[in-house]
């Protein structure tokens, strides 16, 4: 049985405890974990917080720190496949998305290296002719950087690229449900040559593992990605350092369909949009709102496409549709499905999870046209897509920002004026025009309301790994 380690000071090391890893396509155990709880998590911060304040990490040249980020993507690269295998293997998600998914790994790390020696201060025009004023860019420190089990390697690159890229040393905690494609890439790490302590890699279970790190008096920034109910905990945690926080959340993303729009293509989008990763993503265009004129005939359209898809192993590259990554979340989502069911919503196809070995859950549309439905207000984070119709534009926007959250949406219209107007009066932090689901490291992401805050991607996520130093000097 293949067995995971910790990577703490540039040393593997097996954790202060163990777990076992179940396979989410059989459900039997398939490797051990390192489980990670104060005393690991204490020296993982402090071997992180030597290489910040004595070793040579943020004292660097930039753009030398550039080329080990630059070697960390090649690295990437070169082991793409034994990474997408190992993420399929532990987290259930088809080889397809892995495999696709490791590319724009290595595209972040790549756009990061490229920005390391991109990070400027700046001397300041003061009206004073003794002064000389200049405002520095400095790493903010150690930052904690934790995930939760879908995409682990992306959510991953979008917090040590711009950390590490700014000079900043981690302590990434890798979730415990599928840590295994984390704890593999931390062998990249060390291939790359970073100095020790600058990037520590170990998982282990919130309440121990993610508790002592969030509360441990030497981060200076927590950079979080999960469930809403856990950030409450993280931002509680880390408040009595007065760490400083960013918080990727979730989503109720809505997909906004008119009348005019090119239907073959928003179909197959929303197909995407939503039976992805098994629905296990943020972006999830899980709330489809579609004008009533053509309700029935794009309902029929994807209907017809869910049931489609091919499940199975999702080792196989034929395989469209995986397991869910742990029983507790297909069992969330029958709990939820069947409460949309109470609810006087209507099954349109799925809605009952598989009987066979391993935790699958079939693609799933619910109406909920006239009912007052908790799986058009609630996450499921699954392959399940609640359908409402609207009368006309005020109508559809209403809906869509009818909703605790703000992560993203998608809009498919012809109409550009409409395109525009549904851009502008959209409460969340990304919208996409006829298209969804597309990501750049270039592009900012984040979340409106209770999908978080503070942004990845882009060159502001390098800035936010900085604070800032105003040097006085009379001359
Ligand atoms: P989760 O919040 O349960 O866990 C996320 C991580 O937090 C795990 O590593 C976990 O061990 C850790 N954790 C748990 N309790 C903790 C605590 N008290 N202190 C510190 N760390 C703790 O999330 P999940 O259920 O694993 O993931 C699903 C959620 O993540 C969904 O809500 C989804 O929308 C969200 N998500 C958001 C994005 C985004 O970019 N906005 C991306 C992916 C997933």
């Amino acid at each position: 049985m293949p067995s995971f380690q910790s990577y703490i000071d540039g040393v593997f090391t097996d954790g202060e405890a163990g777990f076992d890893s179940l396979d989410p396509a059989t459900g039997r155990v398939w490797a051990r974990m390192p489980e990670a709880r104060e005393r690991d998590v204490d020296a993982a911060v402090s071997a992180a917080d030597r290489a910040f304040h004595t070793g040579p990490w943020p004292r660097m040249n930039a753009s030398a720190r550039g080329k080990l980020l630059s070697r960390l993507a090649d690295l990437v690269a070169e082991n793409a496949a034994r990474l997408a295998e190992i993420e399929t293997r532990d987290t259930g998600k088809i080889i397809r998305e892995t495999s696709a998914q490791i590319a724009y790994v290595a595209e972040y790390y790549r756009y990061y290296a490229g920005l390391a020696d991109k990070i400027e201060g700046a001397v300041l025009p003061i009206d004073k002719p003794d002064m000389t004023v200049w405002v520095k860019r400095e790493p903010l420190g150690v930052v904690a950087a934790i995930v939760p089990w879908n995409s682990q390697l992306f959510l991953a690159a979008v917090k040590l690229g711009p950390a590490l890229a700014a000079g900043c040393t981690v302590v990434l905690k890798a979730s415990e449900d599928g840590p295994a494609p984390l704890l593999e890439f931390a062998r990249l790490i060390d291939e790359a040559g970073f100095p020790k302590g600058v990037v520590n890699v170990i998982t282990g279970f919130g309440p121990y593992c993610g508790v002592a790190l969030t509360r441990h008096p030497k981060i200076a920034h927590v950079a979080f990605t999960g469930g809403p109910e856990t950030a409450r905990r993280v931002v509680a945690n880390s408040a009595e350092n007065l760490a400083s926080t960013s918080l990727e959340l979730g989503g109720k993303s809505p997909f906004i369909v008119f009348a005019d729009a090119d239907l073959d293509s928003a179909c197959n989008a929303q197909v995407a949009g939503i039976f992805a990763a098994s629905g296990q993503s943020c972006v999830a265009g899980s709330r489809l709102l579609v004008e009533a004129s053509i309700k029935d005939e794009f309902v029929e359209r994807l209907t017809k496409k869910a049931e489609a898809i091919v499940t199975g192993s999702p080792l196989e590259t034929a395989t469209e549709l995986g397991p869910l990554c742990t029983k507790r979340q297909r069992d969330h989502i029958q709990a939820l499905v069947d409460r949309a069911s109470a609810s006087g919503a209507r099954i349109v196809t799925g809605g009952v999870m598989g009987d066979g070995e391993g935790w699958y859950y079939p693609p799933t549309i619910i109406d909920c046209d006239g009912v007052d439905s908790p799986s058009l207000t609630e996450e499921f984070f699954g392959p399940v897509l609640s359908v409402v119709s609207f009368a006309n534009e005020a109508e559809a926007l209403r809906i869509a920002n009818d909703s605790a959250f703000g992560l993203a949406s998608g809009v498919f219209t012809n109409n550009l004026a409409r395109a525009h107007r549904m851009a502008d009066g959209l409460r969340a932090g990304v919208v996409w025009l006829n298209t969804y689901r597309a990501v750049s490291p270039i592009a900012p992401f984040g979340g409106y309301k209770m999908s978080g805050h503070g942004r990845e991607g882009g060159l502001a996520a390098a800035l936010d790994y900085t604070r800032t130093k105003t040097v006085w000097l009379r001359t």
